[in-house]
């Protein structure tokens, strides 16, 4: 399989509000996304997720580390390059209230990127709007309205259409359907993977909810804290978890928990005050001594890896 992403010890470290300590919101993360594929990247509210989806598109400057996208180097790019690269690099946010313009029409929103890049000739790009609506499914005469006169779904399916006018490869979806009602999420999703084999698309897939990212990834990377703790096929991840955050995660989905609901103490720390040792410990069901002071180890048995102190009979890295 060709690797179309391949990202290696990315950081990404702020100042502690109190100008004492450093926040790593992204803490030497590196992971691969072969083409047509689709990674999850699973934690709760603050892990870093966000962060990463930021850092992989170089919205913002990374403290370290690499984001190789078609073996190029994306931190090496100069500015026009890195312009050129967008088109194929794109990203989906969360809140498709806040995304869209709501000055802008809905064909002036599809079509601003097909403008920024010069693609096409004006009536040339007013065609490829309105088959964008097509793909994604909304009315044609959706063009000239604005995004206030749309549902939720309706806006993020607008949101999308922008997403791919360009014809990228990659598309970085951060909780795509998190703002959306339960109804809509199954819609938008379908949309998603029906694009992907359309489009020949692939995808970074963020989200808090592990059961969703069940449903759309192959691979799945956990996070906790700015690390990846547990990275997998999302088959061996979701049916075998062999860390305990993700242990904690499978069993809150409905139906794998098998009445043995693992319950999180407390609530994730304070990113400006990681705990020594391994982060995870004051919450883990299954903490030993070694964890309170010392960093646990990446073990990995062949695409399988998991940072913790554990046996699982896999090989430390
Ligand atoms: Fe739990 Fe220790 Fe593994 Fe951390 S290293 S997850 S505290 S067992």
């Amino acid at each position: 399989m060709t690797v179309l992403l391949n990202v290696s010890n990315l950081s990404k470290h702020y100042s502690a509000r109190d100008g004492k300590g450093v926040v790593k919101a992204v803490n030497g993360i590196s992971f691969s996304l072969a083409q047509g594929r689709t990674l999850g990247i699973v934690g709760e509210s603050g892990c870093g997720k966000s962060t990463v989806a930021r850092l992989i598109l170089r919205l913002i400057a990374p403290t370290a580390g690499e984001v190789h996208f078609k073996g190029k180097n994306l931190m090496k790019l100069d500015a026009p390059s890195l312009r050129r690269m967008r088109q194929h690099i794109q990203i989906v946010f969360q809140d498709p209230y806040a995304s869209l313009d709501p000055r802008m029409t809905v064909d002036s929103i599809i079509s601003e990127p097909l403008d920024i890049h010069n693609v096409g000739t004006k009536t040339e790009r007013q065609k490829s709007v309105l088959d964008l609506l097509d793909l994604v499914g909304l009315d044609r005469a959706s063009a000239r309205k604005y995004p206030h006169e749309f549902s939720g779904g309706q806006r993020q399916r607008i949101s999308i259409a922008r997403a791919i006018a360009l014809k990228p490869e990659l598309i970085v979806l951060d909780e795509p359907v998190s703002a959306l009602d339960v109804s809509i999420q199954s819609q938008i999703l379908n949309l998603l993977q029906d694009l992907k084999h359309e489009l020949k698309l692939s995808y970074v897939f963020i989200s808090h909810d592990l059961s969703i990212v069940e449903h759309v990834s192959d691979d799945v990377a956990v996070m906790y804290l700015g690390q990846i703790v547990e990275y997998g096929k999302a088959e061996d991840v979701l049916q075998s978890p062999l860390h305990p955050y993700t242990q904690a995660l499978v069993s809150a989905i409905p139906g794998k928990n098998k009445g043995n609901r693992i319950v999180l103490a407390g609530d994730p720390p304070n990113p400006e005050k990681i705990p020594l040792g391994c982060s995870f410990h004051p919450r883990c069901h299954k903490v030993l001594e070694r964890c309170l002071s010392v960093l646990p180890p990446v073990r990995t048995l062949g695409a399988r890896a998991v940072c913790c102190h554990l046996d699982f009979g896999v090989v430390d890295r």
